[in-house]
């Protein structure tokens, strides 16, 4: 039994925020924000914090975040139905449930993904025969898509126009809504999602497309990629690009290959390996986990797996446990992805596949195989790091198998080594308990600068552009920013820690005089880092010479200008413009 989504969304915009939270915790105000003590954790100072405009909170004590609905089914002890009812009575609102209107929610959704088809047929033939779709097309075939592909994954191109879909679907505003198509816009108009685009069209594992991935042009303005915002048909932690064209190669082989991008997807058919599917747009979720389960024993993961890190390592053995499936990583060579790989080695990427190893071995590869094994000190170092490694993993059986391993390489008796596993072991928390910690809350130049585009949109947002950003999860976090409409829709963009960052920033309150000076500090830090890359670059290529000096001083001099208000705003355009020229010799 369901609640109708609409009827979710009435009773969670009914009243604000604080007015729920109010009825358990006494709230006052503190600058823009209402603060008060945390329900969920005991404390004597106030870490609790309520955003009525974005209608989300966050403890800073113990890390609890979410939004009226969230908030009674933690205090209330109910489930999300019951927090929900649990609303819906205080604030009056009669609830509509799906069992009754079933048949009605079907034809609903039918509706929607009729709508959706339009679209792909449309974006579609846009691509194949527009004059407009010209560079589009030059580009597919220069990334080794031909016409044949383009027609069997209906890729599409959405053209330079702000509303060229809409005028030609013609469907009601909630529609457009819905379907992650289009919104209506300030003026009240409606406007299209995708603009200067090539689509691919995402379809769920029954085959009804229910969101697109657009990716820009090479040298266009903007964020690279971008996924419908979520709705009633798409959701982004569930859903696998290509899912319903491999799943019969998948269950025949057993195995599903997991790639980042849909290019990517498209190289492996290419190649002969038929069973890649692709995250869209997110890191790989446990309801990911859940689906591959039902089609594939093993799961080779095809991205760079390195990046994902320790972290990701926890999860992949806990989901690896959970799931009852074995978790490989292909080793893809020279770090290529996937789809540029098909171009040109394509030998190379099924032997990547086909040698993939376990999460572990893979991890431990990269301990062992860049370290020198030639004296004892060095390889005694080696099997501390491997041990380090070994540790992360929760099955005792398999660690061991790993320390005989590595007692062999490293030539240390199993023993000796096995007593150490349990001392790292028993001295330090588990990673799961790692992971879940609390991420520091120190605040950067960078993090302060999401946190003016937050707040104070119209005062920075000309001075920070993606080169700026230097963490991925704040790069991460800045285009989804950049590229929604609101913060809901930036929200949905994201994954985990960019998802826990922007939830943190919503709900902070900071007092900056100076937003623009703010924006400054930024570019100056970023102006100075490049400067000093190029120097380093310029001496390596043979000596800095009188220009490179020249551009250095003149560099020097507008990043001094930016702590000038009277000339701040020169500065930083010239700097803009100068860290974004990619030689960036010639300064002035
Ligand atoms: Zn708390």
């Amino acid at each position: 039994m369901g609640i109708v989504a609409e009827d979710v969304q009435r009773v969670k915009l009914h009243a604000p925020l604080s007015e729920v939270v109010q009825q358990h915790v006494a709230l006052r105000r503190v600058g823009a924000r209402l603060a008060g003590l945390c329900p969920f954790h005991a404390e004597k100072t106030p870490s609790f914090y309520v955003n009525d405009e974005l209608g989300v909170y966050r403890c800073f004590g113990c890390g609890a975040s979410g939004d009226a609905i969230s908030f009674v089914r933690e205090i209330e002890h109910l489930d999300f139905v019951g927090a929900v009812e649990w609303l819906a009575r205080r604030a009056g609102i009669e609830l509509r449930y799906d069992d009754a209107g079933e048949s009605k929610e079907r034809q609903r959704r039918a509706r929607l993904v009729e709508v959706v088809r339009r679209a792909v047929d449309w974006y579609h033939q846009r691509l194949l025969t527009a004059p407009d779709a010209g560079a589009a097309r030059a580009y597919l075939r220069s990334r080794g898509i031909d016409g044949d592909t383009v027609r069997a994954y209906q890729l599409g191109w959405a053209p330079d126009e702000w509303d060229a879909l809409a005028k030609a679907l013609r469907v009601p505003d909630e529609v457009l809504r819905d379907t992650g198509l289009g919104f209506v816009n300030r003026r009240g108009r409606q406007q299209d999602a995708f603009r200067a685009r090539v689509l691919f069209p995402i379809f769920d594992v029954q085959g009804d497309p229910v969101a697109f991935g657009g990716r820009l042009l090479p040298g266009a303005e903007g964020p690279k990629y971008k996924n419908s915002a979520e709705g009633p048909l798409y959701a982004k932690s569930r859903t696998l690009y290509g899912l319903h064209w491999a799943k019969a190669a998948i269950v025949h082989a057993g195995e599903v290959v997991v790639c980042e991008g849909y290019t990517d997807v498209i190289g492996f058919a290419t190649a002969g390996v038929p069973r890649a599917v692709a995250t869209c747009g997110t890191a790989l979720t446990e309801d990911h986990f859940r689906v591959l389960k039902s089609y594939a024993r093993r799961v080779v993961l095809a991205f760079d797996a390195d990046a994902a890190g320790q972290a990701a390592a926890a999860r992949f053995y806990e989901w690896e446990q959970r799931f009852d499936l074995d978790v490989r990583v292909a080793a893809l060579p020279g770090g290529a992805d996937p789809g540029e790989l098909a171009q040109r080695d394509q030998e190379g990427l099924r032997a990547a596949v086909a040698d993939a190893r376990p999460f572990l071995a893979f991890r431990l590869e990269r301990v062992l195989g860049h370290a020198g094994l030639d004296t004892p000190e060095a390889r005694a170092r080696a099997a501390d790091a491997a041990l380090a490694v070994i540790a992360e993993h929760p099955r005792p059986t398999v660690r061991d198998q790993y320390v005989m391993e590595v007692a062999d390489r490293c030539r240390v008796a199993p023993d000796v080594l096995r007593r150490q596993l349990e001392a790292v072991r028993a001295g330090r928390p588990v990673r799961t308990e790692v992971v879940r910690r609390a991420p520091a809350t120190r605040d950067t130049a960078e993090t302060t600068a999401l946190w003016l585009l937050l707040h104070r949109w119209d005062d920075v947002a000309p001075y920070l552009d993606a080169r700026l950003f230097t963490d991925p999860v704040h790069l991460e976090a800045f285009r989804a920013l950049a590229a929604s409409e609101s913060f809901h829709v930036a929200l949905e963009q994201v994954s985990g820690d960019g998802r826990a960052l922007l939830e943190r920033l919503a709900v902070e309150d900071k007092r900056i005089e100076d937003p623009e000076g703010e924006a400054a500090r930024l570019v100056g830090e970023v102006a100075r880092r490049t400067l000093a890359e190029r120097l380093r670059a310029a001496d390596g290529e043979g000596g800095t010479g009188p220009e490179v000096l020249v551009t250095a001083a003149w560099v020097r001099t507008q990043i001094e200008a930016l702590g000038d208000a009277s000339c701040r705003r020169e500065a930083l355009g010239q700097l803009l413009r100068w860290v974004s020229e990619p030689g960036g010799a010639e300064g002035p």
